[in-house]
């Protein structure tokens, strides 16, 4: 049984009757990237993006808003969430530049909690402008202290330049100059190019909210791909040393995010492979109907969430 399995078992029961504070929807904004990650599964084939029109924007995040903020459906009464947060995920997003920044803004004013699941790269030199107390929580992709092995997952743009130990600790400085309380998390996705890897001597030194750390999932290179134990092996070896670790396999990834495509479409990913059932556009049926059309599995997501919040307590007493 993987670790997070196994936490999920555990705490579920243990708080069955207690509510979640946050829902989190993943909007992936974007498909365009400038890194060519070998085990990415954000593809879409070139869609028809959104966010080409801020007013098509502007609608899709009013019925979000409509729907899970200010209305009272059946998610809300089985999940008994609080707030909502708005994940902008890509692709990159921050290549969007001033649509992104638009569209954060837009997402503050209509009640949402907002996030960003970024590889970084955009924070260095000014090239993406954040307005200030825009953004609750950052989420940085980073999958190894080794140049040769980021270039080997294909964390390399075209110019062959590679997001380093040293802009993470910069862009994370920035990000925390600017945007009032916010939360930081780092992502690592372990696979068999780091699996052995430390990374205790860069995570304890950038302070963060959470170093989430996730199984690969079965979609690039074969040879990428490690086991339960290996993935447990490697979130023991760093857990009970004061890291915020929180670990996801690829089995609890399966069918527990709400998640958005960058048509517009809430999107499931049935089986942890690129077999997607997908709804129609959310701007042209609505919430409630585009809901309908995808399974949502209330169960997993709400094991998810309660693993998350309770695996640093876990993993303090796992010694
Ligand atoms: S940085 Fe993220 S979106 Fe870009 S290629 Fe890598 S995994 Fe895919």
């Amino acid at each position: 049984m993987s670790t997070e399995t196994h936490l999920a078992t555990n705490t579920t029961n243990e708080i069955a009757s207690s509510q979640l504070n946050e829902l989190v929807i993943n909007w992936h904004i974007t498909e365009a990237c400038n890194y060519n990650c070998t085990y990415c599964f954000a593809k879409w084939e070139k869609p028809n993006e959104l966010h080409g029109s801020l007013a098509a924007i502007e609608k899709l995040l009013d019925k979000l808003a409509n729907y899970f903020i200010y209305g009272n459906p059946k998610i809300k009464r089985v999940l008994g969430y609080q707030s909502v947060r708005l994940n902008f995920a890509g692709g990159e997003p921050m290549m969007l530049g001033s649509t992104l920044s638009t569209a954060l803004v837009m997402a503050k004013q209509k009640g949402f909690k907002t996030s960003i699941i970024t590889n970084g790269s955009y924070l260095l030199k000014g090239r993406f402008k954040l307005v200030p107390d825009t953004l609750d929580l950052v989420g940085i992709s980073f999958d190894s202290q080794h140049n040769s092995v980021r270039k080997e997952l294909g964390r390399i743009d075209r110019k062959g330049h590679s997001f380093n130990v040293d802009e993470l600790h910069l862009a994370v400085q920035y990000l925390l100059h600017t945007q009032k309380g916010l939360k930081t998390k780092i992502n690592t996705v372990v696979n068999a190019l780091n699996c052995e890897e430390d990374f205790f001597p860069l995570i304890s030194r950038l302070s963060l909210d959470k170093w989430k750390v996730l199984q690969v999932m079965p979609t690039g290179r074969t040879d990428l791909l490690i086991t339960h134990e290996q993935f447990s092996s490697f979130v023991q070896r760093h857990s009970n040393k004061g890291l915020p670790i929180s670990a996801e396999s690829n089995k609890t990834m399966t069918e527990s995010y709400l998640m958005i495509d960058p048509n517009g479409r809430f999107y499931q990913n049935s089986k942890g492979v690129l077999d997607y059932r997908y709804s129609e556009r959310i701007t042209d049926v609505g919430v409630e109907t585009a809901l309908n059309q995808i399974s949502f599995n209330y169960n997993r997501f709400k094991s998810r969430y309660y693993a998350d919040n309770l695996l640093n307590i876990v993993g303090e007493v796992q010694a």
